[in-house]
């Protein structure tokens, strides 16, 4: 932005909002020029924290008039510089539209706004017996508005879905500060186009999110956690897809290779079990009783000729959350090993994992680059990290848009796509073609000059 258009937007503000939420002290600014995506930067001109709909339809009105960059964000865990500035303009964070607006128990619904913490409206729910399925490893510390955004996952997808199956209602600002309301508490909705999808995953470049109604469910009595090691990566995935076909669905099949736990035991200076095993399952069941959970076990020990000595059941609250936290502790852990790293979230049919996971690591081995595979193997969505190490930095950049194709390509011949939950963001955009024919790229062209004809919400992301 040019200093005219900072100064002329800080007086626009300074009638709409109060001074204290409007920064352009570039030490701050600075604090906001990173998410979690590694090796990549933009500071904002400006930083608005709005605590209303009508704040935001304001700041959009902004920034509309002086035709200027306009980038939401929300707790800046993003994986592809999608919640980035990169090009300068307006950073608008929602971390003070934080509220869990109500649960309503008669309708099992959630309304919130869109910087509230994920983990804590699964946890409003569960004060009623309730349940918000998605669960995003990063639970803990992402907004519910960068979930929609870019349509997040967790580990609970193989049995519960994503954040898309559980919008119902959205309460948008658009490019031009109108404000929208879409769906409500109503499960079905036959009304016009399917708008609600089309925001779901739209990563902040067709509106801004300020309220979400959400669908809940009656939260399981039972669950338990079973880890499993195996003495082979061949062997680990072959089992989920036996699992897969013997029509038990478990709640989370969650994949680990081996280096994945020998980071985190580093990284959280704590032993894990089963230290000689090349691969783990981390298995959750749940069901309405302990019996009902424990049966599924048994059928897994018996499906897959495992010696139930050698598999580790989590059955307390203190328990699972030791086996989960090493799970969720994998990309930091990885982060802490080489803090530049590919993290790719491509997926694949379920069937296809074993294929997929053993033509990279073939790739990886022959390109000599230590790599970690690891997540959500149930659904197809396991994740391949390639660590940068000792490689140069130059060699590395060098190298990685070869690297990258090469990823992308294999998912795409296994019959997978390049994003299964982190979105496209900045990072992917160059290799959307490789997942996507030139019709529909201009379709969502079209799409996106229909809602943003300026094009100043997010620019540089996604299409
Ligand atoms: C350790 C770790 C583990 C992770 N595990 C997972 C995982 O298991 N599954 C998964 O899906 N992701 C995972 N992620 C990635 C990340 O947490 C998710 O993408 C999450 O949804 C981002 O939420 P956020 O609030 O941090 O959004 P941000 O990073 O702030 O923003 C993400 C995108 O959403 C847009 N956006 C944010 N809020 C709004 C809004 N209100 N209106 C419009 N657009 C908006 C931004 O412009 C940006 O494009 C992980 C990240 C880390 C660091």
């Amino acid at each position: 932005m040019t200093d005219e258009a900072i100064n002329e937007a800080l007086q626009l503000l300074r009638v709409s909002m109060p001074q204290e939420r409007v920064i352009f002290d570039r030490d701050i600014l600075e604090t906001y020029a990173r998410d979690e995506t590694p090796d990549i930067s933009g500071i904002p001109d400006i930083l608005v924290f709005p605590v209303s709909t009508r704040e935001v339809s304001e700041i959009a009105k902004i920034c509309s008039r002086l035709c200027i960059p306009l980038i939401p964000r929300g707790k800046g865990t993003g994986v592809t510089g999608g919640a980035l500035a990169l090009e300068g303009g307006m950073l608008l964070s929602f971390e003070k539209m934080n509220k869990i607006l109500e649960i309503d128990r008669e309708n099992l619904v959630a309304v919130v706004e869109p910087g509230a913490i994920t983990r804590d409206i699964d946890e409003a729910a569960k004060q009623y017996g309730l349940m918000y399925p998605p669960d995003p490893s990063s639970l803990d510390s992402c907004s519910i508005g960068g979930n929609v955004a870019v349509g997040a996952g967790g580990p609970h997808a193989v049995k519960y879905g994503t954040t898309r199956d559980y919008v119902i209602g959205l309460e948008c600002v658009c490019a031009d500060g109108d404000i929208i309301n879409l769906g409500g508490k109503y499960v079905k909705n036959a009304t016009g186009y399917g708008l609600i999808p089309l925001l779901v995953g739209s990563e902040g470049t067709l509106a801004l999110i300020t309220k979400i109604t959400l669908r809940l469910i009656p939260r399981p009595a039972c669950a338990i956690d079973m880890l499993i090691p195996f003495s082979d990566i061949g062997r680990a995935l072959e089992s989920v897809e036996k699992i897969t076909v013997s029509k038990i669905i478990p709640a989370a099949i969650e994949f680990m290779e081996e280096d994945a736990l020998h980071l985190v035991a580093e990284f959280l200076g704590a032993k894990m079990p089963f230290p000689a095993a090349r691969a783990h399952l981390l298995v959750e069941l749940d069901g309405h009783n302990d019996e009902e959970v424990l049966r599924q076990a048994q059928n897994i020990v018996t499906l897959l000729k495992i010696d139930e000595n050698n598999i580790l059941i989590a059955q307390t609250d203190h328990e699972k959350e030791r086996v989960w936290r090493a799970r969720r502790s994998i990309r930091e852990a990885i982060a802490h090993k080489s803090p530049i790293f590919l993290a790719e979230d491509t997926v694949v049919p379920r069937a296809s994992v074993q294929k997929f996971i053993l033509a990279l690591k073939k790739e990886f081995t022959a390109r000599n680059l230590y790599s970690i595979m690891f997540g959500h193997a149930g659904d197809g969505n396991v994740h391949v990290d390639v660590l940068k190490g000792d490689i140069t930095r130059d060699a590395w950049r060098a190298m990685l848009p070869d690297l990258k194709a090469a990823i992308y390509r294999t998912a795409v011949s296994c019959g997978g796509t390049i994003s299964g939950e982190h979105g496209i963001g900045f990072l992917k955009k160059a290799h959307l073609p490789i997942a996507m024919d030139e019709h529909t790229l201009q379709l969502m062209r079209r799409i996106k000059q229909a809602f943003d004809p300026q094009g100043i919400l997010n620019p540089g992301k996604v299409v």
